[in-house]
């Protein structure tokens, strides 16, 4: 057995200081008496630590092509980068093109991640195009482990129309599945690129102007209405990025409406739409920041932190969907709208969460938001997502005290860049184990590839 000794756990008790056993690939113990050592058990000192359920991250996109170009992150740079800041699992959006099955798809995301994850993963699935036979492939998704379920409202290669969507909703509420959408309203981002061009606007201060806050609280707003039609069926609304459109999740939740998810992610917590005008050494800078919603207004990022210190907001995930600077991104040098959409975060979603809200988020919340929260809605609880006697030997601990700083030169995310470069971490992940492997330590990986497939139910 390993034997984490003298940690304070974060169990759905609340917080205990106890030695946490694990015995293979299962918690066997969380012991406020202490766990007294037997021959060959393996004993870790974790005073002044928190020991934390693996942290889980409910959306990345890894190793995918999104229309422009493939990501710089497969499934083994990005579920290693992953562990080294904590995050044990991940929930990645395969995607199922149109001419494509869902089981085809499913295939093809096994394909990329079977056996090359150090950390572990299940797969969302993305519906691009409604009919009847992936009507019918919904259930043997869901007999698959995929038990939810994304769709867009902008894109026009990915996009449903209102009608399809709320037909999906209404299967999907027959299936018990949740709906993950993308709310941008995709006719008027299409128009406001052209606008933003023909007004000789092409750098990527262009990106936040095609794709107004108003963009995303319209579509969040026909989300839920058509939500509400469909039986209060339940939805997930992804990267939560507005005040408007945080007004928008509060008018249907005040009109009674229960089944109502709300993510956000780090960028849209700390980083605001001055970042685009940044120019760095060759004046493209900008473009590390064009991710879709695009990062809003200092008005915006205050509002989001309030709503997720009121509880409003159920789970903090990053979209992690990254490109380089050089390569990737600065192929859209003479046009935003050519700039690959998506940055890197998995790595260090933990840390940027405990220091920008250190004093106002404990560590319960932290183990809510990023463990507990996505392990329920996403139907893995209680094997993750839970500190505790039987539980997936997942687990992080993690030092508050560690003080370091996050570089593109020192990150393990495969990407010439991170939106936080040179921001001043408080904590970090000391011991990362994944399935009671040790993943990584201090921040670095230790090569293993203990990552599981994760079917969900
Ligand atoms: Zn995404």
């Amino acid at each position: 057995m390993i034997i984490l000794k003298g940690g304070v756990c974060v169990t759905p008790e609340g917080l205990v200081r106890a030695d946490v056993a694990i015995d293979g690939d299962k918690i066997a113990r969380v012991a406020p008496e202490g766990v007294v050592p037997g021959e060959g058990d393996e004993v870790r000192d974790v005073s002044g630590c928190w020991v934390f359920p693996g942290f889980i991250d409910g959306h990345t996109h890894m190793q995918c092509w999104t229309g422009m170009d493939w990501t710089a992150d497969s499934f083994e740079t990005g579920t290693r980068a992953a562990v080294c800041g904590g995050t044990t699992t991940i929930v990645d959006y395969a995607t199922a093109d149109r001419g494509v099955t869902l089981p085809e798809a499913l295939d093809e995301w096994h394909r990329r991640a079977d056996g090359t994850c150090a950390g572990n993963y299940a797969f969302h699935m993305a519906v691009t195009e409604w009919n009847d036979r992936n009507r019918a492939d919904l259930r043997a998704m869901r007999d698959a482990g995929v038990t939810s379920f994304k769709t867009y409202l902008a894109y026009d290669h990915l996009r449903l129309t209102d009608a399809e969507t709320l037909e999906i909703m209404e299967a999907l509420r027959d299936l018990d599945g949740v709906l993950c959408v993308h709310c941008e309203n995709g006719d008027v981002v299409n128009a406001l690129q052209r606008r933003v061009l023909e007004q000789g606007i092409t750098g990527p201060e262009g990106h936040p102007l095609s794709r107004p806050a108003e963009a995303e609280a319209d579509a969040v707003s026909r989300l839920l209405y058509l939500a509400h039609l469909a039986g209060d069926a339940k939805v997930n609304v992804v990267h939560l990025s507005s005040a408007m459109g945080l007004e928008a999740v509060r008018a249907a939740k005040a009109r009674g409406q229960e089944n109502i998810f709300v993510e956000t992610c780090p960028q849209y917590l700390t980083l605001d739409d001055t970042r685009y005008l940044e120019q760095g050494e060759d004046g493209f800078a900008g473009a590390k920041y064009v991710m879709s919603p695009p990062l809003r207004k200092p008005s915006d990022v205050r509002a989001l932190r309030g709503a997720l210190l009121g509880g409003e907001i159920d789970t903090v995930a990053t979209d992690h969907c990254s490109f380089n600077l050089h390569g990737q991104k600065d192929r859209g040098r003479g046009a935003f709208t050519k700039i690959p959409n998506g940055g890197p975060g998995v790595e260090h979603r933990p840390v940027v969460m405990a220091t920008t809200f250190e004093g106002e988020l404990g560590p319960e919340d932290l183990c809510r938001l990023m463990s507990e929260n996505p392990a329920k809605l996403f139907g893995m609880w209680p094997e993750k997502g839970r500190l505790a006697a039987g539980a997936d030997a997942d687990v992080c601990v993690w030092d508050p005290s560690a003080r370091w700083t996050i570089e593109a030169a020192t990150q393990h995310q495969a990407v010439d860049y991170t939106p936080w470069e040179g921001f001043e971490a408080h904590g970090r992940a000391k011991l990362v184990y994944v399935n009671g492997v040790l993943a990584a330590e201090d921040g670095e990986p230790t090569g293993a590839v203990a990552g599981r497939y994760v079917p969900r139910h």
